[in-house]
């Protein structure tokens, strides 16, 4: 099959009847003002019907391709297709970085931020938080720009979006002055270590991740990803020692797609991920789901997972445990409040992850846990109303920019009614 016709991973099948490659904003213009349903494309990195229709899927992977930096305010517009992978450099011999990175550079810009799409760290927000302007063209065909500057009473509506307002043609990303990271692995560091010292740990460095299958009493790597001086690290983690060889989150696959640990200093954008981009990142066949609690509840959603972890088994490849701090955007899961993200990697077997799913659902319930808007879950309008104190302020939104319905799939018909 076409690639285009399926998502990365291989769980999902577009109902897709015709996929639109617009070659200039005006074809694209065009093909909006006349195709009664459609829905914007990226790198068809989500896993749920997100991205999904049965009409027409328009991709801007033909129109320009641009990273445009500007040295005195610190920003660059790029387009909508890129790939973090793609712009990256560009900002690096610029002098600059993006606040932060997710664990992969293949991802396009415009679908990361539609979706709230994050890496980790305490004090380090979403990638959706780094937009300052967004270009998109509304479903009657207008190009319309919205700015942080210029549209304070809904810029903080639009950033996260859904591909509900409209398709994205570029946007502006504010940046940091580069600095060299480095990554170092700690390995198998005692669950109970973790919980006796958990505010400590997560922020150890400035991004961590740790990954554990919740078995037994060990979080198998803790990785680190840091800008200062690599000699001032840390020998051991509460009495996880360092890794002497590169760690692949799921242990026992090669770790040639992994970027380079052990300590050495690189490039921010060949750090920050966890792969490279000249890889087939993860596992490469898998389903993924996350789910975001507020960080006053960590210490109790991971004990509560810990319990759950041998109903998990069958369906786990890997979880991974990540911070994100708040930012204002009204659909992301970090609205107003710092969080702790609890990513899984399922194996590619759809009903044994739905019923992984509907157990780790159980789990966080009491934690009012709110799913990632790209990957699996089973939640429905009710549990986003009750998460997203915004939800009504954005279906009205999506009514003023896209009055007949152009961009609504079965999601947002679900979510926005
Ligand atoms: C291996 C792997 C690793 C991942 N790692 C992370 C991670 O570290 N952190 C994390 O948070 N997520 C992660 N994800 C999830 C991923 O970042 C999100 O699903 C993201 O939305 C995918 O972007 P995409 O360009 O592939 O979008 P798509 O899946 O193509 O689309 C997602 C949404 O964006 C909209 N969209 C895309 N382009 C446009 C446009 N031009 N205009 C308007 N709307 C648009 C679509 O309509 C849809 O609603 C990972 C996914 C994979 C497969």
């Amino acid at each position: 099959m076409n690639q285009r016709g399926r998502n990365w991973g291989g769980n999902l099948t577009y109902g897709v009847r015709e996929v639109r490659l617009p070659t200039g904003l005006e074809e694209l213009q065009e093909l909006v003002a006349t195709t009664p349903r459609l829905r914007p494309l990226g790198t068809r990195h989500s896993f749920n019907g997100l991205a999904d229709t049965s009409a027409v899927h328009v991709t801007l992977e033909a129109m320009e391709q641009f990273v445009k930096v500007d040295d005195v305010s610190a920003t660059a517009r790029v387009s909508a297709w890129s790939t973090y992978g793609h712009i990256a450099p560009t900002l690096h011999d610029h002098g600059f970085a993006l606040p932060n990175l997710a664990s992969l550079p293949h991802i396009s810009v415009a679908g990361a931020c539609a979706t709230a799409t994050h890496g980790s760290g305490v004090r380090r927000r979403n990638l959706a938080a780094a937009v300052s302007a967004m270009e998109f063209v509304d479903g009657t065909g207008e190009l319309v720009t919205v700015s942080r500057a210029d549209d304070p009473d809904i810029f903080a509506g639009c950033v996260v979006h859904l591909g509900a307002l409209g398709v994205v043609t570029a946007l502006t990303l504010d940046l940091v002055p580069a600095q060299p990271v480095h990554q170092r692995a700690y390995v198998n560091l005692s669950r109970s270590a973790l919980a006796a010292n958990l505010a400590e740990i997560l922020a150890g460095a400035d991004s961590v991740s740790c990954f554990t299958r919740w078995q037994g009493d060990v979080v198998e790597t803790v990785l680190h990803k840091d800008m200062r001086d690599p000699a001032d690290d840390p020998t051991e983690l509460f009495g996880a020692p360092r890794a002497t060889r590169p760690r692949h989150p799921i242990l026992g696959l090669s770790t040639e797609p992994v970027t380079q640990q052990l300590g050495c200093p690189g490039p921010w954008h060949e750090r920050l991920p966890h792969f490279r981009l000249g890889h087939t990142p993860s596992a490469g066949k898998e389903i993924q789901s996350e789910w975001f609690v507020d960080r006053r509840d960590a210490a109790d959603a991971l004990e509560a997972l810990w319990k759950a972890g041998p109903d998990l088994d069958e369906a786990l490849q890997v979880s991974e445990i990540r911070t994100i701090a708040a930012d204002d955007l009204w659909l992301s899961p970090m609205h107003e409040r710092d969080v702790l993200a609890l990513h899984f990697t399922w194996i590619l077997d759809q009903p044994v992850v739905d019923r992984a799913v509907e157990r780790v659902e159980d789990v966080l319930a009491p934690f009012d846990a709110v799913p990632h808007w790209g990957k699996v879950s089973h939640a429905d309008r009710d549990v986003y109303a009750s998460r997203y104190d915004h939800l009504d302020d954005f279906t009205g939104l999506a009514e003023r920019f896209d009055p007949e319905h152009r961009f609504r799939n079965t999601f947002l018909d679900d979510l926005l009614g």
